[in-house]
This record gives structure tokens, C-alpha cells and sequence, in this order.
């Protein structure tokens, strides 16, 4: 479970995030929506380690992983990234991109790798290197690569935006059911109305920093806070 109290973040005196405060259940899955510069990836950042807020605190089942003076390091905190620039590691193969953020010796990590490549359907490249695969098969291999060491929490920024809309749906769903396989918590960034219908258990709307309102997606599709929201859902078809 994921639990993040008050989070607040000053940019040279700029506050790009204004006390938000968000809690995400084991197997469920959350979006946060909101325009271009509303301060999603910085709150994505902040979570994950790799920016540090000026004041609130950051929970993992249950245990502090950060407040202004103490700090679990991005590593050991339980924590998946899939972003939309989700590099794999060129000289590994297919396998060891998996296998890269499990701990023992090649033959200690090939079960949980083998499961995984199976689960995307990509288990006949293990050998492979990442330039021998498409663009979505790829994203597959990332996929498999950042839920490989059950991590509690998982932190999505526009992870599927790079596809197209066929391979999209496929990869979406598959996604899905994985992590909510795991029971992982999912934090999900995107900008797509649809996705968010689709995927959230729980729709949180962020504008300037701050969310304005959280809730089921069909009470938010229903009963959108602001104008920029009515715009934003009235896209669906
Ligand atoms: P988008 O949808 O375009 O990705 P976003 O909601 O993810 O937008 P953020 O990347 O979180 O937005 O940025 C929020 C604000 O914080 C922006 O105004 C940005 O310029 C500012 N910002 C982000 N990182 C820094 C930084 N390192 N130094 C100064 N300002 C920053
Ligand atoms: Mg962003």
C-alpha cells in the first residue's frame, strides 16, 4: 500500500506541488490526470526517490520511506517505473533485461524470468538482444523487466502513449491484469480519458498542484469538477 501525506514541492520558490495526499491499496489502480505542468511527474518523481519534496511524507506497507530529514534510497523502496522513454539495457539480452533488478546467479533468476517472458509472450527472445524486437515488443520486455522483482508500489508516466492504438489496448490490458495479479499498487499517469476509464479504480484530477477532486471513475465521468474536466472527458466516444 502506498500512503502520501502532504506532499509539497518548491521549485525555486515556485510550488509545483501543493499538499497532496493520495493512498493506494494493494491490487488497485489509480490515475492521476491533469494538464501539461499541473506537477504529475514531479509527484511521480518524488514518490519514486529520484526528487525530493520540500515537506510531507511517503509510506510503503506501512513503513516511512521518506520525509524531509530521513530517506529510503530510489532502490530499496519497493518501488516499479515504467515511463514512456522506458530504455532497455542494449549489450543484455532479452533475459537479462528481465532479470536485472532480481538478486542471485543467472540460474537462480531464470524461473521468475521465464514466467514473466511467458506472461508477454516473448519467451522465444530470451536470447535476443533489444535491437532484434519492434518498438512494442520492447515495451513488453520493460514491462516484464520492472514487475520482475514484485515491487509494492508501481509508478506508470504515460507508459503506453509510444504505441499504436492496437498494440495499445493489447499491452493495457495485459499490464493490468499482471500487476493486478501481483497486487501491486498502481500510480498511472496519462492523458488518454479512455485509458483512464478503462484502467482506474480511482481517478484523481491534479490542477496547479493540488488534486481537485478524487473519486470512481464513473462519478468523476459523471460529475466532473471543473470545466477543464467536462472538456477532458467529453473526448470519449
Ligand atoms: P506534463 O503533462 O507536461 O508531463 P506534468 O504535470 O508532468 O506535465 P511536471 O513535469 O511535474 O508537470 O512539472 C510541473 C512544473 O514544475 C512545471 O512548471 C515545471 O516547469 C516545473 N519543474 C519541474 N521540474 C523542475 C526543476 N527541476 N526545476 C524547476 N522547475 C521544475
Ligand atoms: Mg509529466
Amino acid at each position: 500500500r502506498l500512503e502520501i501525506r502532504n506532499i509539497v514541492r518548491d521549485f525555486e520558490g515556485k510550488r509545483v506541488v501543493n499538499d497532496v495526499s493520495l493512498a493506494i491499496d494493494p491490487g488497485k489502480v489509480t490515475c492521476l490526470l491533469g494538464p501539461s505542468g499541473c506537477g504529475k511527474s514531479t509527484t511521480l518523481r518524488i514518490i519514486a526517490g529520484v526528487d525530493m519534496q520540500t515537506s510531507g511524507t511517503i509510506h510503503v506497507d506501512g513503513q516511512l520511506v521518506c520525509d524531509t530529514v530521513f530517506r529510503v534510497p530510489p532502490e530499496k523502496r519497493s518501488i516499479g517505473l515504467i515511463f514512456q522513454d522506458f530504455a532497455l539495457f542494449p549489450h543484455l539480452t532479452v533475459g537479462d533485461n528481465v532479470g536485472f533488478g532480481l538478486s542471485g546467479s543467472r540460474r537462480d533468476r531464470a524461473p521468475r524470468v521465464g514466467e514473466l517472458l511467458e506472461r508477454v509472450g516473448l519467451s522465444h527472445y530470451v536470447n535476443e538482444y533489444p535491437h532484434q524486437l519492434s518498438g512494442g515488443e520492447q515495451q513488453r520486455v520493460a514491462l516484464a523487466r520492472a514487475i520482475a522483482p514484485r515491487p509494492s508500489i508501481m509508478l506508470m508516466d504515460e507508459p503506453f502513449s509510444g504505441l499504436d492504438n492496437r498494440l495499445r489496448d493489447g499491452i493495457r490490458d495485459e499490464t493490468l491484469a499482471l500487476l493486478k495479479e501481483e497486487g501491486t499498487s498502481v500510480l498511472l499517469v496519462t492523458h488518454e480519458p479512455e485509458e483512464a476509464m478503462r484502467m482506474a479504480d480511482e481517478i484523481a484530477l491534479m490542477r496547479d498542484g493540488k488534486i481537485v477532486q478524487r473519486g470512481a471513475p464513473y462519478n468523476i465521468y459523471n460529475a466532473p469538477a471543473d470545466k477543464a474536466a467536462v472538456a477532458f472527458f467529453s473526448d470519449i466516444n
